[in-house]
């Protein structure tokens, strides 16, 4: 297959790009097809690589609504509406919203998931379910399963044994949730406990790290001391983090400077945090969001996920990274030309350093034959008209593919 004159990551100057046998096999200003072959004239559109979800809970997904609507939007009332929920969950309601989710999310451009499964539930009704479905989407989609103790490791009975239970069942990646357990020092031991899991099963780590408005609530500081210490590095990601919006300057300065030592992981996300942050406050009101913005002038990396589609907590989410990204750059005023221009790096080439798939990722020749050609010619333009999404290939497949709609204007 051979694609005609994009602009490969906003790049300003036009390019071939050849595909053989699902991989990239050359990237030139010219390629002449050969006989026969595929071509997809895509002069002057955007080409990227694939988006990538880093952080969303498909156990819960599209059931927004059922038994009832959250209508006063907290998080407290969220997790109340859950467990009336969860009482009819089995293994068929969980693999059906979960491959839908994942079909809606391959239509929008995305070809990588990680997902957070809750393990406080001695029957692993939804383990088993988004197992199953890890495998029968392969083909499509990588979907990443981490191990996530809703209701903590230390705070819940058996919390420990649980989640050892799901790392052995086959989830790729150890979760926790230390500002839920019951006190600072379960939270501390919870920490220390699943990274100890990870050093054992040689496995990647993803906390739900600090999802809380409490500037008192330091886990990070924690989580990025043992990902310092045991040398885990990058293959540990602190998710949320959303109390570092509200840490005073001082400790942030400090913070930062082990943050880096340490070359952990950030996740954030943008639509929940917003939505779910700051109700405890009146006026004025606090975003509710890490800090995107410092993060990344620090050199350390940050991804953007979904967290949450249609579900208790969130009632909205269409499987589309282009929302979080278009909340994120505004709650967090990175509107500069360049930083629009550039933020599609949140949920592309950022999120595969998150997920650990960056050596299979990326518009280069020796590569998968991964990449979206979008309706626009940069992502300024794409992430403003939301353009159709053309083309989405997969392994050289091509796996999703738009005819744009006429509309006309009788004006
Ligand atoms: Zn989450």
């Amino acid at each position: 297959m051979l694609i005609k004159q994009v602009y490969i990551e906003n790049n300003s100057v036009k390019q071939d790009v050849r595909i053989e046998n699902g991989q990239f096999t050359a990237i030139e200003a010219q390629i002449e097809p050969y006989e026969n072959e595929e071509v997809i004239d895509a002069d002057g559109k955007l080409l990227l690589p694939p988006f990538i979800d880093s952080h969303v809970h498909l156990d819960a997904t599209l059931t927004a609504g059922d038994p009832e609507w959250n209508e006063s939007g907290t998080l407290f009332d969220g997790i109340r509406i859950w467990s009336e929920r969860k009482k009819t969950l089995t293994k068929q309601d969980v693999k059906e919203r979960a491959l839908a989710t994942l079909k809606k999310q391959a239509s929008h451009g995305i070809q990588f998931v990680r997902s957070h499964v809750d393990t406080t539930d001695p029957n692993f009704t939804a383990l088993e379910a988004l197992l199953e479905v890890r495998d029968e989407v392969k083909d499509f989609m990588t979907l990443q399963l981490v191990a996530f103790p809703q209701e903590g490791i230390l705070s819940f009975p058996r919390g420990k044994e649980l989640l050892e239970q799901a790392v052995k069942d086959g989830v790729d990646v150890i979760g926790g949730i230390p500002h839920f357990e019951f006190n600072r020092d379960y939270g501390v031991e919870s920490l220390r406990y699943l990274v100890g899991l990870a050093e054992k099963y040689d496995k990647l780590v993803d906390v739900h790290c600090d999802e809380i408005d409490d500037p008192q609530s330091r886990n990070l500081e924690v989580l990025a001391t043992l990902a310092y210490e045991t040398g885990l590095g990058d293959r540990i990601t602190a998710s949320h983090t959303t109390a570092m919006g509200s840490y005073n300057d001082a400790y942030t300065y400090k913070l930062m400077r082990l943050l880096k030592l340490s070359d952990i992981n950030m996740v954030s996300n943008p639509l929940v945090n917003i939505h779910l942050g700051g109700r405890f406050d009146t006026y004025p009101k606090r975003r509710g969001l890490t800090r995107i913005q410092d993060l990344t002038a620090n050199g350390i990396n940050v991804s953007f996920g979904e967290d949450d589609i249609k579900d208790p907590w969130y009632p909205m989410g269409d499987g589309n990274m282009l929302d979080p990204v278009h909340m994120g750059i505004h709650a967090e005023q990175m509107m500069g030309y360049s930083q629009i221009m550039n933020s599609y790096e949140f949920v592309t080439n950022k999120a595969a350093k998150t997920l650990h798939v960056a050596d299979q990722y990326g518009i280069e020749v020796g590569k998968a034959a991964n990449c979206l050609i979008f309706n626009a010619a940069n992502f300024y333009d794409e992430l403003n008209e939301r353009k159709e999404l053309l083309y989405s290939i997969h392994n050289g497949k091509i796996i999703v593919e738009t005819k744009p709609a006429v509309t006309k204007l009788n004006l």
